[in-house]
């Protein structure tokens, strides 16, 4: 699992009822909270729930990806 980052993008693997699955990760602690990319609502979860739903980190915050699924390493 990479590390997460404040501003990551990532793909959860159920799609939020918006119909967007991508979230913008806006605070990392002992609970992550993700703001939905399509309809700017924010979520607070568990970190160890988070890293049950989350499917995969798009890209860094200082890489911002725009409509591929490319991975980013660094
Ligand atoms: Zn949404």
């Amino acid at each position: 699992m990479e590390e997460l980052q404040l501003g990551d993008l990532v793909q959860m693997r159920k799609s939020h009822p918006c119909g967007s699955d991508k979230w913008t990760v806006i605070r990392v602690g002992a609970d992550i909270k993700i703001r939905c990319q399509g309809c700017n609502r924010i979520v607070m979860l568990d970190r160890m729930v988070f890293m049950k739903r989350l499917k995969r980190i798009l890209a860094h915050s200082e890489v911002p990806v725009r409509g591929t699924n490319e991975d980013v390493t660094e």
